[in-house]
């Protein structure tokens, strides 16, 4: 039988969130602290041990487990790092379930960090109540998840959900954080278009996304143009996708998602006019838990993988 409660930790480059998480996605206690990212995995997995034993102290059992959220390509079945980025050097390789299932004495099921949050909005917040959702993820960098009759599409190589790696059109030559070209995150991630309204308007150093975002609100025409392509190479892909997942849901969450009217009016244009006519019928609405979409997701995550 589930346990009740679940620890739900959001692994990034930079914080660890995690918190004690209940069946309803409510995250009851919640801890944020710095990932000691230059120690290497195992530091890393000794802060996580520690951190779930504080959140799990008192509760009822003790031996609450664990989901985790990471960054890079997870083997979600053996709960392994098959490859991950800079940001966490040494992280690749790491056999994050089978060691932090030994320094913590608790079952633990991982994914990609992303695939936790698609999961939470899913269950919890803004695709509740739909078997078939499609998840994007627009910040930093451009992700995805896909979660089809309530479960979480891996793949055969754990890479289903990559949207920001689908080529596009609209892509130019400049180069993908994956090291290739013509992807859909060069167009559509906050730095991009931030880098876009730069090379428009010939402004250097570039304005952060956030003021190219208060500068379209104001009628900026290359802040709103930036947006529009940037909205617009999004809405198109996720069209596509629509048109062959057919999902009842599309929900975008990420930073970029909040910009508001500026940004949605050209991202539902271009998603409801590209694909077949049918995908009119699909909803595609903000995230609606932020953060803590990550910390429900990854606890989640432990009621797809019960203990054995
Ligand atoms: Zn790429």
């Amino acid at each position: 039988m589930a346990d009740v409660f679940a620890i739900g930790v959001d692994l990034g480059g930079s914080k660890i969130a995690a918190g004690l998480v209940d069946e309803r996605g409510l995250v009851h206690r919640r801890m944020s602290l710095p990932t000691p990212h230059g120690q290497g995995p195992s530091a890393i997995i000794g802060l996580i041990a520690d951190t779930c034993r504080t959140l799990g102290a008192g509760a009822a059992g003790s031996h609450l487990p664990i989901g985790i959220g990471s960054p890079g390509v997870i083997d979600s079945r053996r709960g392994s790092v098959v490859t991950a980025t800079d940001t966490m050097p040494g992280w690749a390789g790491t056999e994050l379930a089978d060691d932090l299932s030994q320094a913590s004495g608790r079952h633990v099921v991982v994914d990609n960090d992303v695939n936790a949050f698609a999961l939470g909005e899913h269950r919890y917040g803004a695709g509740r109540g739909a078997s078939d959702v499609l998840y994007a993820s627009v910040g930093t960098s451009v992700g995805g998840g896909l979660v089809l009759h309530g479960r979480l599409l891996t793949g055969a190589h754990h890479g289903a959900g990559e949207l920001g790696h689908v080529p596009v059109s609209a892509a130019g030559g400049d180069a993908c954080s994956c090291g290739r070209t013509g992807h859909l995150e060069t167009v559509a991630s906050g730095p991009a278009m931030a880098a876009a309204y730069a090379r428009l308007t010939r402004r250097n150093p570039p304005l952060d996304l956030r003021h190219v975002a208060e500068r379209a609100r104001r009628g900026d025409t290359a802040a709103i143009t930036v947006l529009n392509q940037g909205a617009e190479a999004l809405g198109r892909t996720l069209a596509g996708l629509a048109t062959v997942i057919d999902p009842q849901r599309v929900v975008v969450g990420g930073g970029v998602s909040q910009i508001g009217p500026a940004y949605w009016a050209p991202l539902r244009d271009a998603f409801h006019g590209s694909g077949l006519p049918s995908t009119t019928a699909v909803d595609i609405v903000p995230a609606a838990l932020g953060i803590d979409a990550g910390i429900a997701g990854a606890a989640a995550l432990t009621r797809q993988h019960p203990r054995n």
